[in-house]
């Protein structure tokens, strides 16, 4: 019997996830088996007990609501073009499926497995599932600034907002599908990963929307105080929508359908920036190193390349959280125990890197390090746009010329504790 592969990994949900839905009805279309396989690949050098554990337990949750459908959901530990190697050596592929991607590392695996597929006529389609609209759809050039990105997807979001229908079971077996003795197998082969403590969030799709549900009930009102640390206003969906255990579109209805004041200031977040962060790295192939900076911000950092640093930190001084600054290091310790920092001091906890090192290209390798390692939502295009914000001043203006950072925007310790209002002692030894 011919064979359609969903091979997931930015998605892992089953409602409102355009690319099982093509998947399926492409396999209802052509009388064809669904399968569904998702890689724990070797090579991933940013796995960590932390980020899988928390990945894997959405998946769990996501093979068995596919079960429910007689949709098969496989793990496998291996390399995805080895798998497809093999598969196109030993059933009839007629077409895979994933998510579209706009990091370089997944893009080349694409394109791997594409060209492999095509030598023997195998349709691979990728389908946006992250973003509410499509990159080029939303924009077809790299966009300076929220401003001019703003009045392009403001016009035409709404035309995405429709939700999928929901899938009906298929008549088909459903055999050998992940499940939690083969979970508990991966977790405890995966002692070559680094033991970090585990998320205080509870993984996958069904915790997702609850999150998001207890967000609208008591976050949204305090939103416009989201930078106080005590507000309570943010919605700590970032970890949900970079494993794509929510639909980001189900996000903006919900949110929207409040009819709340904050509603907007949330738009602007959880659609305009992070859909902007997406088409900067979709747009800019630099969107890793201090090249993918706009020209007056190269220019402003080379001129104040050899002005005197007060502090210097080595990668792991920073990673250890051992720097002169309590707050700093209050932060790099949020990091490491929880893999979440708030909003605000993240900003903070990325620009002071720029300060106690060498280069701007030392401050972006250090925070890239730092933050895919870490972060739960970490190896994402918005982590990649928020460094980039922080130390080279992307999607922002110039400011005031200061030694340092230039014109880049400055921050300080006193601001940062002011606008947190974060009331912080000193830790006594
Ligand atoms: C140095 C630095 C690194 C960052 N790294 C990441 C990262 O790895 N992954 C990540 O998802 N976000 C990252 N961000 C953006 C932002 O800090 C987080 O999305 C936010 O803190 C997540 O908390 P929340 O879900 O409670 O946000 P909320 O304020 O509740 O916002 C809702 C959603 O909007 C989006 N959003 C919010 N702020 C931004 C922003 N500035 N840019 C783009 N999208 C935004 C996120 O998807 C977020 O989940 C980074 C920002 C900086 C300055």
């Amino acid at each position: 019997m011919r064979k359609v592969i969903y091979w997931t990994s930015r998605a892992i949900r089953v409602e409102d996830n355009p690319a099982l839905f093509h998947a399926y009805q492409h396999a209802v279309d052509h009388d064809a088996q669904l399968e569904v396989v998702f890689f724990v690949w070797p090579l991933f050098d940013s796995a960590n007990m932390r980020n899988m554990d928390f990945l894997l337990h959405g998946v769990l949750e996501m093979a068995n609501k596919l079960t429910a459908l007689h949709i098969p959901l496989r793990v496998y530990q291996s390399d995805p073009i080895q798998y497809f190697s093999n598969e196109l050596n030993t059933s009839r592929l007629l077409m895979v499926v994933t998510e579209q991607h706009v990091l370089k590392p997944v893009k080349q695996v694409h394109q791997k497995v594409k060209d492999l597929l095509s030598k023997q006529g195998v349709a691979f389609d990728t389908v946006n599932t992250a973003m509410v609209v499509p990159i080029e759809m939303a924009s077809d050039k790299l966009e300076y600034a929220a401003r001019t990105f703003r009045p392009k997807i403001m016009s035409v979001y709404k035309d995405y907002l429709p939700l999928l229908p929901l899938l009906r079971p298929l008549n088909q077996a459903c055999e050998g599908v992940f499940d939690q003795r083969q979970l508990n197998q991966i977790l405890e082969s995966g002692h070559h990963w680094q033991q970090l403590p585990l998320s205080f969030l509870v993984p996958g799709e069904t915790a997702a929307k609850e999150r998001l549900a207890q967000f609208i009930q008591h976050g949204l009102p305090h939103y416009h105080r989201r930078n106080e640390y005590h507000s309570q206003g943010q919605s700590m969906l970032s970890a949900y929508l970079h494993f794509g255990m929510l639909s980001p579109k189900i996000m903006i209805r919900e949110v929207e359908k409040t009819g709340h004041a904050n509603a907007p200031l949330f738009v602007e977040e959880a659609l305009v920036r992070r859909e902007l962060a997406e088409n900067y790295c979709h747009y800019n192939e630099n969107y890793d190193s201090l090249k993918g900076a706009w020209p007056w911000a190269i220019e402003t950092l080379k001129q104040h390349l050899h002005d005197p640093r007060e502090y210097e930190y080595t990668l792991e001084q920073f990673e250890a959280a051992n720097t002169h600054d309590d707050l700093w290091n209050f932060c790099q310790k949020q990091v490491l125990d929880t893999g979440c920092l708030h909003s605000y001091l993240r900003m903070y906890w990325a620009k002071m890197v720029l300060y106690w090192t060498k280069q701007p290209q030392d401050a972006i390798k250090i925070l890239i390090h730092l933050n895919d390692t870490y972060m739960l939502d970490g190896r994402d295009p918005n982590g990649y746009t928020g460094i980039m914000w922080s130390v080279a001043g992307v999607h922002d203006r110039p400011w005031f010329n200061k030694p340092i950072t230039g014109l880049i925007r400055p921050m300080s310790k006193n601001g940062t504790l002011k606008k947190t209002k974060l009331d912080f002692k000193i830790p006594t030894e």
